[in-house]
């Protein structure tokens, strides 16, 4: 099977008997979330993070996990804004960092903040 959220949340937080709320806000996701698929309410410990950048169950992933903690993070998509936390509505744009060079940023559609990541 593809790694869960909370298999990542591990990854950041490291190894605990119980995983709180608070320990998935430390790794940037939601305690609970849906199915992209079916809409299934699913919470970290069974919610598969999808390439989509989309949650989905056990029964929708199929073949869209990540088999890996490195993969997961290496994906673009699942950048989660700073400031309030999503992840759907995450653009990429470009900044003036300096009088003559732009770089590379990510706007949040939500509240608007802009980043480096
Ligand atoms: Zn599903
Ligand atoms: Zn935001």
């Amino acid at each position: 099977m593809p790694i869960t959220i909370l298999d990542y949340v591990k990854s950041v937080v490291g190894d605990k008997p119980l995983y709180t709320a608070e320990d998935c806000l430390t790794s940037g996701v939601d305690i609970i979330g849906g199915c992209q698929i079916c809409g299934a309410t699913i919470g970290c410990y069974n919610a598969y993070p999808s390439t989509t950048g989309y949650w989905r169950c056990a029964g929708c992933i199929g073949q869209d996990g990540f088999a890996t903690i490195a993969d997961f993070t290496a994906h673009p998509s699942m950048a989660n804004c700073p400031t309030c936390g999503n992840a759907d509505t995450i653009s990429e744009t470009r900044i003036t960092t300096s009088e003559h060079a732009e770089e590379y940023a990510l706007e949040c559609g939500d509240c608007g903040e802009v980043w480096q990541p």
